[in-house]
């Protein structure tokens, strides 16, 4: 894999995604879909170092919920601080150097998800604060506690419900609290985003290996039906006591787009 369960020094932890990330923008391929996600991926890339120029390190932070979008993100971030040299030995040894990351945990959480939170946030060295409310009010607090940030990298893309209008940089909508939006992956497909993940052997949440495609809670999210395993005779495999996870195939093998959140009641 990319990177090791075990903490790694931030700077070569940082430099070890660097690397790959690099090794794979020189690769040459043929494939359109590879070619495309070399674009996009040095798109991205401008983006968060822009980022870095306009704010300083401290006054940006990542909305990171474990999911695959802003995962991507958050490699492409780290990625960005070694080409800026924002590498600090030990970023949590001072609030001017941590990586700052927003997580808004839902009322009805995966085990599965808060585990792949808990285990980036070491993998990653990352300055986690959690809220257990909705959004607006979550991010009122979290520019409460944490007033020096102006600016949140978001991992939303533009088939994500209100994502058709955004652009690389969005104040936030009037009725939520004020501060910058940053989507470097706003114009990423649901396929760039697996295949980038596959691609550089990224450590992924599990439940996208049981058929799960957009992680919400366990009160509203199923495995994707369009990816339900099918018998010889075009019917759907079903157990008796309703444990599913064999019988889907996994989150990367979805292609389109609008089928992504086909497993969400809403
Ligand atoms: P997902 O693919 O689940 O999420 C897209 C991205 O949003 C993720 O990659 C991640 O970066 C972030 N995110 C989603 N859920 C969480 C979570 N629980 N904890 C931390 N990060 C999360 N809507 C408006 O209408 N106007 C606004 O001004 C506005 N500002 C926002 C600012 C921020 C920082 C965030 C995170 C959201 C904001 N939203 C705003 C809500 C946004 O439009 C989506 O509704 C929301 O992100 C949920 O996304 P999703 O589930 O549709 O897609
Ligand atoms: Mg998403
Ligand atoms: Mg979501």
């Amino acid at each position: 894999p990319l990177v090791a369960p075990a903490p790694q020094p931030f700077p070569e932890l940082c430099a070890r995604i660097h690397a790959r990330v690099a090794a794979f923008l020189d690769e040459q391929h043929d494939s359109e879909r590879l070619k495309s996600l070399q674009a996009q991926t040095r798109i991205s890339l401008d983006i968060i170092c822009e980022a870095l120029e306009k704010y300083r390190l401290p006054e940006l932070s990542l909305a990171y919920n474990g999911g695959k979008d802003c995962l991507v993100l958050l490699i492409l971030y780290l990625c960005a601080l070694h080409i800026k040299g924002l590498t600090p030995a030990d970023p949590n040894a001072d609030p001017d150097t941590a990586i700052k990351c927003v997580y808004i945990q839902a009322p009805h959480p995966f085990q599965e998800v808060e585990d792949f939170v808990a285990a980036s946030v070491k993998t990653y060295s990352l300055h986690l604060l959690e809220y257990a409310k909705p959004m607006k009010a979550a991010f009122t607090d979290y520019l409460r506690d944490v007033p020096v940030v102006k600016a949140i990298f978001v991992g939303t893309r533009r088939t994500d419900p209100h994502g058709e209008h955004l652009k690389h940089f969005d104040p936030t909508d009037s009725g939520w609290p004020p501060f910058m939006r940053i989507h470097p992956v706003i114009d990423w497909h649901y396929v760039d985003i697996w295949t980038f993940i596959r691609h550089l052997n990224i450590p992924y949440c599990k439940l996208y290996d049981c058929g799960y495609t957009s992680l919400g809670g366990t009160d509203d999210t199923h495995p994707n039906p369009v990816l339900a395993k099918k018998n010889s005779n075009g019917s759907v495999l079903t157990t008796p006591n309703g444990t599913k996870t064999a019988y889907f195939r996994p989150a990367y093998e979805l292609v389109d787009d609008y089928e992504e959140r086909l497993g969400r009641d809403r």
